[in-house]
């Protein structure tokens, strides 16, 4: 098959799992299922048909509406959408087809679920870090970055938060960094190894500063309520996982 058409397929099948991830976002703070029930407007509670429920074409049919009650669907929903079918797209073109494909796919998507639910919730429920820190280092058994590496990733990563977090308390008496954070990074080693961890500590951080100094110059509230840091974790990690290894590479030949 052409590439450019498995392209559009997985861009296909990546709208449908970002509908899915919704859910995820959704339900999973509240502590609901995410099979059941079916899908509700989130303000009259009326089952939504299945023609309400189709990947951003609803939202843009529907002019971003319910159909009875008139309440607004919150952007989030075709935003994530289109972000999990740009993900599964990108990693296509990035590592090829092969059963790495898969498991960069599925970390990818507990990126997206944690990135938004720690920006709305300042939350990175266990139920998710835990089982995909476990996802990640039975992966790493049979693909990279190897069981090894996945291991030290996993220990490096978390290692190094809860340092910072336990030095930050020891200074300040009040906790800076949750556990959440700390599990997170953990779970990210795993998936990657331990130098793109190390990456997606140096991003996330960067990038935490930057929205800092942004939010400082547009004075908006309170700095450290204003940014979860697992939201910045995820977008670093997804960075790393799509470009970092060139990114290592070149850095350790500098050092040579
Ligand atoms: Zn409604």
């Amino acid at each position: 098959m052409p590439p450019d058409i498995v392209a559009v397929a997985l861009g296909v099948v990546g709208l449908m799992v970002g509908s899915f991830l919704n859910v995820c976002i959704y339900r999973i703070p509240e502590r609901r299922s995410v099979v059941y029930p079916r899908s509700r407007c989130a303000a009259c509670e009326r089952a939504l048909e299945w023609y309400e429920n189709i990947p951003v074409v609803s939202y843009v049919v529907l002019r971003g509406r319910c159909r009875t009650c008139g309440a607004r669907i919150s952007l989030q929903y075709p935003i994530v959408e289109l972000l999990t079918a740009a993900l599964f797209v990108v990693e296509y073109y990035v590592v090829g087809v092969s059963p790495l494909l898969a498991v960069r796919i599925a970390f990818g998507c507990v990126l997206i679920v944690l990135f938004a639910i720690d920006l709305e919730h300042q939350l990175l429920p266990n139920v998710i870090t835990l089982p995909a820190l476990c996802a990640g280092l039975a992966a790493s058994i049979f693909l990279p970055p190897g069981l090894r590496d996945a291991l030290i990733g996993a220990l490096v990563g978390g290692g190094i938060l809860f340092l910072i977090a336990e030095v930050y308390f020891r200074v300040r008496h009040e906790e800076g960094m949750g556990m959440g954070d700390v599990k997170m990074l953990a779970m990210i080693g795993a998936f990657l190894g331990w130098k793109l961890t190390i990456l997606t500590l140096i991003l996330a951080s960067v990038g935490g500063s930057l929205a800092g100094v942004l939010l400082l110059i547009t004075q908006r509230g309170n700095l450290k309520a204003a940014i979860p840091f697992g939201t910045f974790l995820a977008a670093g990690a997804l960075v790393a996982s799509l470009y970092g290894e060139p990114l290592v590479a070149w850095y350790f030949n500098l050092l040579r």
